[in-house]
């Protein structure tokens, strides 16, 4: 008999969880686009974002938000960065780094792939090298996910800064947020991040259906003349807005605004760096499992290093074709959904698909990845499926660390 009835955790890496204050806030009848409380709370909205994603110099950082998901935000970047023929180099750590280089591939982008595999961050002194071969300056910028949601790699973007830098390239920085945003730390002022990219649906606790994007004055200096800027995707009007309908070119996404203010106003209230390290601990805890798990079992963290594992989702390996059954039957016994593997395996990793990804972003609690933990740990048992013991012991106690 399953044991999946009452309220059910959706454990994959996006869409996350919605509390309750959000939905609640979307709870209203249609509000007036042109006057009254939605433009008001617009410009509140607008001074949250800053905050959220430079909040040591909020001033320092432009907000534009389109009716898009991330791959919508995506082009948003791509098409304001590049002018046709340009060149861009992608940092890969999984299949989103892959496709956001598609994607700029296919707007006419010369781009450059530098692929580092699918367990570990990208190595500065490569991108070093690659910047200083480029005499000409040709690269115009920089693009890499600071966490990859399909291998849950997270890149250090202090030392990829760092790296341009040591290369005196002028390359733009351009960096993938969508799945760390609310959930790691992150200041792209205080980082020399250029242009940060993040959608509603993951940290952030809102429905999908959002787009954000925030650039630094020097990426709005130096794209003013992109040419492969549509009307739509265009910044500039959204960014130097003095008209409310130009801040979303038509008609404002009502109801997600509100959801996105709700949203913000909760990590304010909690605290961005309590809202950090509550990920952090969260994130260790299923670390410690997934690791006493490896003890008796074919069961693996994807990232050996901690130093490169994002603290919103946690990619684990299996053997055995375990991955698919478990995820079958944590769903219709307990009532909690892990997340697919994403991305082609590899000629040289044919267990890639035995893989599930767990998503511990937003809205999310001690009880929740405990009682995740515990629900895989039945799962392993029911399955027949090989593992070490102490699982949930060890999780408990790395929560407390
Ligand atoms: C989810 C995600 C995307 C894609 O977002 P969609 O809303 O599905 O288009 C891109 N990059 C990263 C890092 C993500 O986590």
């Amino acid at each position: 008999m399953s044991l999946a009835q009452g309220r059910p955790y959706l454990a994959i890496p996006g869409p996350s969880v919605l509390p309750d204050r959000v939905l609640a806030a979307m709870q209203r009848p249609a509000p007036n686009i042109y006057q009254g409380p939605l433009l008001e709370m617009t410009d509140a909205l607008y001074l949250q974002l800053r905050t959220l994603a430079a909040p040591g110099a909020p001033d320092r950082v432009h907000p534009a938000i389109y009716i898009a998901n991330g791959h919508g935000a995506w082009e948003a970047a791509n098409t304001n960065l590049f002018s046709r023929g340009d060149r861009a180099l992608v940092l890969v750590t999984g299949s989103f780094g892959t496709s956001w280089a598609n994607t700029a591939r296919r707007l006419g982008v010369e781009v450059e792939v530098m692929d580092f595999g699918r367990r570990t961050a990208a190595d500065p002194n490569r991108l070093e090298a690659a910047l200083r071969a480029d005499r000409a300056g040709t690269i115009r910028a920089v693009l890499v996910t600071h966490t990859d949601t399909s291998s849950s790699v997270k890149n250090d973007i202090a030392a990829l800064r760092a790296a341009i830098d040591a290369a005196g390239h002028p390359a733009l920085l351009a960096v993938d947020c969508i799945a760390s945003m609310g959930c790691d730390a992150y200041d792209m002022a205080a980082l020399g991040v250029d242009v940060t990219v993040a959608a509603s649906q993951k940290g952030l606790m809102t429905p999908p259906g959002l787009g954000l994007l925030w650039v630094s004055d020097r990426a709005l200096k130096s794209c003013a003349n992109s040419d492969l800027r549509t009307p739509y995707w265009d910044w500039t009007a959204r960014i130097e807005a003095t008209e409310y309908w130009q801040l979303f070119a038509g008609t404002a996404p009502t109801h997600h605004l509100f959801a996105l203010s709700e949203a913000l106003t909760m990590i304010g209230e909690e605290g961005l760096p309590h809202v950090w390290d509550r990920h952090a601990r969260l994130a260790r805890a299923i670390w410690a499992a997934v690791e006493a798990w490896g003890q008796g079992g074919d069961i693996a963290l994807n990232v050996p290093d901690p130093a490169e594992r994002g603290h919103s989702v946690t990619a684990v390996r299996f053997g055995g074709g375990v991955a698919g059954r478990l995820r079958a039957w944590t769903e219709a016994e307990a009532g909690v959904t892990l997340g697919i593997p994403l991305g082609a395996a590899l000629p040289d990793e044919p267990a890639y698909q035995d893989f599930l990804r767990i998503g511990h972003m937003g809205h999310v609690n001690a009880h929740m990845v405990l009682g995740a933990l515990a629900v895989i740990e039945a799962g392993l048992q029911a399955l027949g499926a090989p593992h070490g013991t102490g699982a949930v012991e060890a999780a408990a106690k790395a929560l407390l660390r």
